[in-house]
Order: structure tokens, then C-alpha cells, then sequence
């Protein structure tokens, strides 16, 4: 493929808008049109021709079937094939698709996490298509992206909250536009660009791990001799078959009109990142579920596979997602620009406190939205974020904001006595401080970067929740303001006084330091170090009293999604454990009892030939591996039993989950030392796995 085929190439297996322009009569295109930009219902006529002209176009694809493609509380994402062949009277087939079958489907529920909202006897739920997302063709099927929710109503899915989240945003934040005179805004909408971690293995070496195959990251694994150290991999060449990898993977997701735009490689060997160019925010969602959907099928062609684990290598850095967010009007104004003029910076600074305000009121629902068993290896590790919530702003920021709480001039760059609506603010230096990698939340110039989320971690969540707190509280500033009978005055007070009372959530300094810890600690800040500590947040009174008044969940519904979460914390760490035993009884204990066994014919062999040799390595290396062997097996057996206790916590899902943490979780790892200290001592020829230096050194 030549570069010139790229325009031809983007976006091709897209239902996009220009196909929808040319391939729909002009009354149908446009009440579409209505329904996708102002949220409409849809017409079923307008369904029926919409659905035809989308069935006709995906045939001429090579399409055969179609499915509503949605997203369930837990898993990739889900898909129910149809064919589109229908059988005629006279026993023929005709290729056919209603637009009633367009805008709703029925799969069977029974199989998707609800969390205990759907009783098996109504086992079915239904899918309603989400317009404002194009429909696409993935492995000759046509995909209709939509919501998903039980015959009762409740939502069981990531899209709906996602959809409802940014039209209270869009309400709310329409009102402060009016108070500053924008009567031309018809709709704001919050945009996301999800940069991806992602890590490449061989095929081959994958295969011979039990806990890659099971688990998705490495059970075991003694650190290499060569890790990161050099930098030599974050700005070196990348390797051809990578390279190959990548070109393949570009192409794909441009076809399916996802603007994947850069890629490097990242701090650890093996591992690499991809950026896409921001786009609406429910778009962007839906473009990273099939970004890690495509990532892990292209890698199968060449050979490789791609693990999306937050911390597939025991220490060695693990991967993350950003999630970049900000708030746009739809003449494409972003409303985190500080811009030039006195007026616009003033509202800038009032969405800029909004977002200061609702982090720091809402920390812990940040620290859920990024909560999973994998990620908590990751949060707080050496090289992620800590857990702790606090937001990077950057001196230059810092010090206008410090300069306006206390009326004072700000001394940076172009020095002058801030006056909210009155003096324009100083040119903020985009690099000076920024690119502290060391900040959960950090602004970055125009935007807010979320880096707490894992990398296999669907950034819906994020952004429900990120939507949801910025809403309260340009809500709460709306009130305010629009009741105001000097609006210059009151809205000077207003970031005057939301920065002074929620500054404590600021942080510019090292997130990786202990010193952080303890400060984050004086100043009254949330470390919720695992998924149990963070889980409960989620279904507080104040948390449900947030998402019920802006309609975003119920708290039936709340309650569901947490269960969820914490259902799958102790099921992950279920298969790990069950995963390690196998591995340990089956594979890693006969293969240190042989190499014990070999020095032992050894050693015995030696003696009688001389029997005045000390043979003192043949006796340390027999003595210190037996020692670590009966160490390992004494605390498979331990884990086995705590296993077994969990049963006692059944229908409890916190309490199991806190078993897992405290009781499950600590053997693992007292396990995994004790064989990763026999790994350095066994002969390689012996050693029944690839190691981390195979793995992530051979790609
Ligand atoms: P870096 O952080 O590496 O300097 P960029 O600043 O170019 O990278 O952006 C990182 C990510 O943020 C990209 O995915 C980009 O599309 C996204 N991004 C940029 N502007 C916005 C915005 N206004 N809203 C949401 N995401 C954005
Ligand atoms: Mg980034």
C-alpha cells in the first residue's frame, strides 16, 4: 500500500456520514440527521430506509451478517451474529434487514454480568442502536454499536451511562456559556484521546506459559539481567517484525476510521504505545474497545501476542492508559483553552476550578473508575501513579490561580495584577513544567490526562464519573451565577473561593516520592490502595445521591456495577492462585526435584570416586534449592486451604473479596518468591517456561 491510498483507506468499513449522505434519500439523511445531533427519537421509517441502504452498502463489503456490538459491565465486548438472509415463500433467500431489527435486538442477557438486576427467568435484555456512532463491518460483519439494558429498564451496559453523563454535561455547561454570552453554542460535548499501552510477546513463548494463557500476565518470572535501565528502548529503532505488526495495525484501525496517529516505543523492552486524535467522547470509547479488540487479532498474524495486563511482568513497568479529556462546543471551541482575551480566559478559569472542585470532591470515584485486580499491581508501583487522586496544573497555572486567591500580581512570565475579566492572563508555557509523568491527573495546556487507568480497562467508567462531578458542579456554579446581581464580582468570588477551599487536591511536585504519601495524608487526601478499599465509595450515600440527581444511574444500578467489580476482583485472583498451583505442582516442582536429583547422582557418584572432595557446590545448591522447595510446597498447601475458606464467604462479595486481598493475595506472592528464587538456580535446560529475558528480549 502506497501512502496515496491512505485518504481512500480511512474509514472505509465505516457507515460514516458521507455514506449516509450519498446512499439515503435526502428527507431520510436528514431526519437521521436530527436524531444523531440533537438526540431525536428515530422514526420507523426512517429506520427501515436507513437500515436497508446500511444492509445493501455492507454486502457490497462482503458482508453476510450483523450484530448489535455493545458493552457489557465486564469484558471486551459482546457481539450475537444474524445473517441477513431471510427465506422467501417459494423457498428462496433474500438478503434483508429491517430497521426494526436496526434499532433493537434481543440476545440472550443470561450470559453478561448484571450484577444481580436481571433474574434468569427474564434472561433476555435488548440493545437499542446509538446513532451518534457509526455503524462499522469487523470480520465480514456489519456492527451496530448500541446500549444494552434489561427488560426491566435497568442499564446493563457502558454506553448508556456514558450517553446520559454527556447530555447532563451539555445541559449544565450550556448554562455558564449563556451567562457569558454565548447565545451561539447549541451543544457541548466532552472529547477523549485514550493513549494505549500494550506490550508484544512471541506466539511460540506464549504458548509454553500457563498463566499467559490463563491469566494474561506472568505468575512467575525472575527479573532479567537487563531491564530498562539503559533507556536504550524508548527511543530506540523499533524492531522490523514490530514494526510490520504496527504498519498492519494502523492500516486496520484506519478502515475503521479509528485515527490512530502515533506510536513509540515505551519504557520497558517490548512494550509500545499507541495514540489516537481525540474524538467525542462516547466515539472514543467505542474506537478503544476495538482498538484492543484489533491490537490482539493483527497481533495473531505475525506471530505475536499482545497482552493488555497492567502488569504482565512481575515489577518491570507495567501499562496504563491516558485517558485526555476535555469539553468542546460544537463549533469546535475547547473550553480548557485559557484563551487570549480577558473574557474567554475568565471562562476558562471558571471551568478550570470546576474540574479542580469536582476532583477534589470526588477523588475516591476517580480511584473506583480505575479499580481492577490487575491495575492495583500497577497503582502506586514504582514508574504508575500513585493511588492517591490529586491534579498537576503546573507552576505558571498554580501561581495565577495562588495570585488571584490572594489579589495579588502574579511574577511570572509578562507579570501583572490578575483581574478575573479584566486583565488578560499571562502566555502559559506549554513544556516548562509540564510532562510531570509522575501526576494521576495532570492539565496539559488544553486538557486534562487521567493517567490512573489500567490498560485493559475500558475508559467508559472514567468518563461517566468525569462527566457526572464536572456537571454538579457547573450546576452548582450556574446557580450562582445566574442569580447574581454582579456577575464580574460574584464570579470573581466563585474562583476565589472554590480554588481556595479544594487547592489541597493540587499537587505539582514528585507523585512517586513517600514524602507524597505523607503529605497527600496531612492534607486530608484518600490512598485507597486496593479495589476493596475503593469499591465501597462507589455505593455511598454520597455517591448515589450525585448519580441519581443527574440521572445518570439508579442505585439499584450502582449497586449492580459494584457487585460487578468486586465479583471480578476475587474471580481474577481465583483463576491467578488456581493458576500458580497448577504451574507449581505440576511443571516447576518436578523440574527442581530433577535437577535436585541430578546433583544428588552426582554428588553421591563423586564421593565414591574421591571420596576426600568436599564437593561443596554440588552440597549448597542441593541443601538451598530443598530448602526453597519444601518453603514452595508448604505454601501451595496454604493456598490451597485459603482457597478452600472462601467458600465460607458465599453470596458475600466484599467479604470475599477482602478474604482474596489479605488472605489469597500475600501467599501468591510469598509463592512466587520462593520460585523465583530457584528459577536463578536451575539448570536453564531444565526450567519448564521461557523466561522474562526470553520474553520480553525475543519479540
Ligand atoms: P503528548 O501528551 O504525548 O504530548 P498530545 O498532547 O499530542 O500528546 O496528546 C495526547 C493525547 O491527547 C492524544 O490522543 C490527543 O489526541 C489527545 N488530545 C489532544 N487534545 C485533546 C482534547 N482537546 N480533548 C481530548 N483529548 C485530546
Ligand atoms: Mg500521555
Amino acid at each position: 500500500m502506497s501512502h496515496h491510498d491512505i485518504p481512500e483507506l480511512f474509514g472505509s468499513l465505516v457507515f460514516n456520514d458521507d455514506i449516509m449522505q450519498r446512499r439515503l434519500p435526502k428527507d431520510i439523511y436528514k431526519s437521521l440527521r436530527k436524531t444523531i445531533d440533537s438526540g431525536k427519537s428515530l422514526d420507523i421509517t426512517v429506520a427501515n430506509a436507513v437500515a436497508n441502504a446500511m444492509k445493501d452498502w455492507a454486502i457490497e463489503k462482503g458482508a453476510t451478517h450483523y450484530t448489535h456490538w455493545f458493552q457489557p459491565m465486564t469484558g471486551i465486548t459482546a457481539e450475537k451474529h444474524d445473517s441477513f438472509i431471510s427465506p422467501t415463500a417459494d423457498g428462496r433467500i433474500i438478503m434483508e434487514f429491517s430497521g426494526k431489527e436496526l434499532i433493537k435486538g434481543e440476545p440472550d442477557a443470561s450470559s453478561f454480568p448484571s450484577g444481580g438486576l436481571r433474574a434468569t427467568f427474564e434472561a433476555r435484555g435488548y440493545t437499542t442502536w446509538d446513532p451518534t456512532s457509526y455503524a462499522f463491518i469487523k470480520d465480514g460483519s456489519l456492527c451496530i454499536p448500541t446500549a444494552f439494558c434489561s427488560y426491566g429498564g435497568e442499564v446493563l451496559d457502558k454506553k448508556t451511562p456514558l450517553l446520559k453523563s454527556m447530555e447532563a454535561l451539555n445541559v449544565q455547561a450550556l448554562r455558564i456559556l449563556r451567562l457569558f454570552g454565548d447565545i451561539y453554542t447549541k451543544k457541548v460535548t466532552t472529547t477523549v484521546g485514550a493513549e494505549q499501552e500494550y506490550f508484544l510477546v512471541d506466539k511460540k513463548l506464549f504458548d509454553k506459559r500457563d498463566d499467559l494463557l490463563f491469566c494474561g500476565r506472568t505468575l512467575y518470572g525472575a527479573k532479567a539481567p537487563k531491564g530498562q535501565e539503559m533507556d536504550d528502548h524508548y527511543f530506540g529503532a523499533i524492531k522490523p517484525r514490530v514494526m510490520a505488526y504496527m504498519k498492519e495495525l494502523d492500516e486496520e484501525l484506519w478502515k475503521l476510521g479509528i485515527l490512530a496517529k502515533t506510536k513509540h516505543n515505551e519504557a520497558a523492552p517490548a512494550q509500545h504505545e499507541l495514540a489516537p486524535i481525540f474524538t467525542t467522547t462516547n466515539i472514543a470509547t467505542d474506537h478503544n474497545q476495538l482498538t484492543m479488540e484489533i491490537m490482539k487479532n493483527v497481533a495473531k498474524k505475525h506471530d505475536l501476542v499482545c497482552l493488555l495486563h497492567e502488569k504482565p511482568f512481575g515489577k518491570a513497568t507495567g501499562s496504563g492508559k491516558h485517558n485526555n479529556w476535555s469539553i468542546t462546543t460544537d463549533s469546535g471551541k475547547n473550553l480548557l483553552n485559557p484563551g487570549k482575551h480577558p473574557q474567554e480566559n475568565a471562562q476558562f478559569l471558571l471551568f478550570l476550578v470546576a474540574v479542580i472542585k469536582a476532583v477534589d470532591e470526588y477523588q475516591e470515584l476517580l480511584r473506583v473508575s480505575a479499580a481492577s485486580a490487575g491495575n492495583d499491581l500497577r497503582l502506586g508501583a514504582h514508574e504508575a501513579p500513585p493511588a492517591i487522586v490529586s491534579i498537576f496544573l503546573g507552576d505558571e497555572l498554580t501561581g495565577i490561580l495562588e495570585a488571584i486567591e490572594h489579589n495579588d500580581s502574579y511574577e511570572g512570565p509578562g507579570s501583572t495584577h490578575m483581574q478575573i475579566g479584566v486583565t488578560a492572563l499571562p502566555n502559559l508555557p506549554k513544556d516548562t513544567t509540564d510532562r510531570n509523568r509522575t501526576s494521576p491527573f495532570a492539565f496539559t495546556g488544553n486538557k486534562f490526562e487521567f493517567r490512573m487507568l489500567g490498560s485493559s480497562m475500558s475508559i467508559a467508567c472514567t468518563n461517566v464519573i468525569m462527566n457526572t462531578i464536572v456537571t454538579e458542579e457547573l450546576k452548582q456554579f450556574a446557580d450562582i451565577l445566574e442569580n447574581a446581581d454582579d456577575f464580574s464580582r460574584e464570579l470573581n468570588e466563585l474562583i476565589k473561593r472554590v480554588y481556595k477551599n479544594h487547592k489541597r487536591i493540587i499537587f505539582n511536585g514528585d507523585g512517586y516520592s513517600d514524602a507524597w504519601v505523607k503529605e497527600a495524608e496531612r492534607r486530608g487526601l484518600y490512598n485507597l490502595k486496593t479495589t476493596v478499599d475503593a469499591l465501597p465509595h462507589y455505593i455511598s450515600k454520597k455517591s448515589i445521591d450525585l448519580f441519581t440527581s443527574h440521572k445518570i444511574y439508579t442505585a439499584v444500578e450502582l449497586k449492580s456495577r459494584h457487585d460487578v467489580i468486586i465479583d471480578n476482583y476475587s474471580k481474577t485472583l481465583n483463576i491467578e492462585a488456581l493458576t500458580m498451583l497448577q504451574m507449581f505442582r505440576r511443571d516447576i516442582y518436578p523440574a527442581v526435584n530433577k535437577y535436585i536429583s541430578n546433583l544428588c547422582k552426582e554428588l553421591s557418584l563423586k564421593k565414591n570416586l574421591f571420596p576426600d572432595m568436599p564437593c561443596l557446590s554440588e552440597t549448597d545448591i542441593i541443601k538451598k534449592l530443598s530448602t526453597l522447595l519444601d518453603k514452595a510446597y508448604s505454601l501451595a498447601n496454604l493456598l490451597d486451604s485459603n482457597l478452600e475458606k472462601g467458600k465460607e464467604f458465599d453470596g458475600k462479595v466484599l467479604e470475599l473479596a477482602k478474604h482474596y486481598r489479605d488472605s489469597i493475595l500475600p501467599v501468591m506472592e510469598l509463592l512466587r518468591e520462593a520460585v523465583d528464587s530457584m528459577e536463578t538456580m536451575v539448570s536453564s535446560e531444565l526450567w519448564p517456561y521461557p523466561t522474562y529475558g526470553d520474553l520480553m528480549f525475543k519479540v
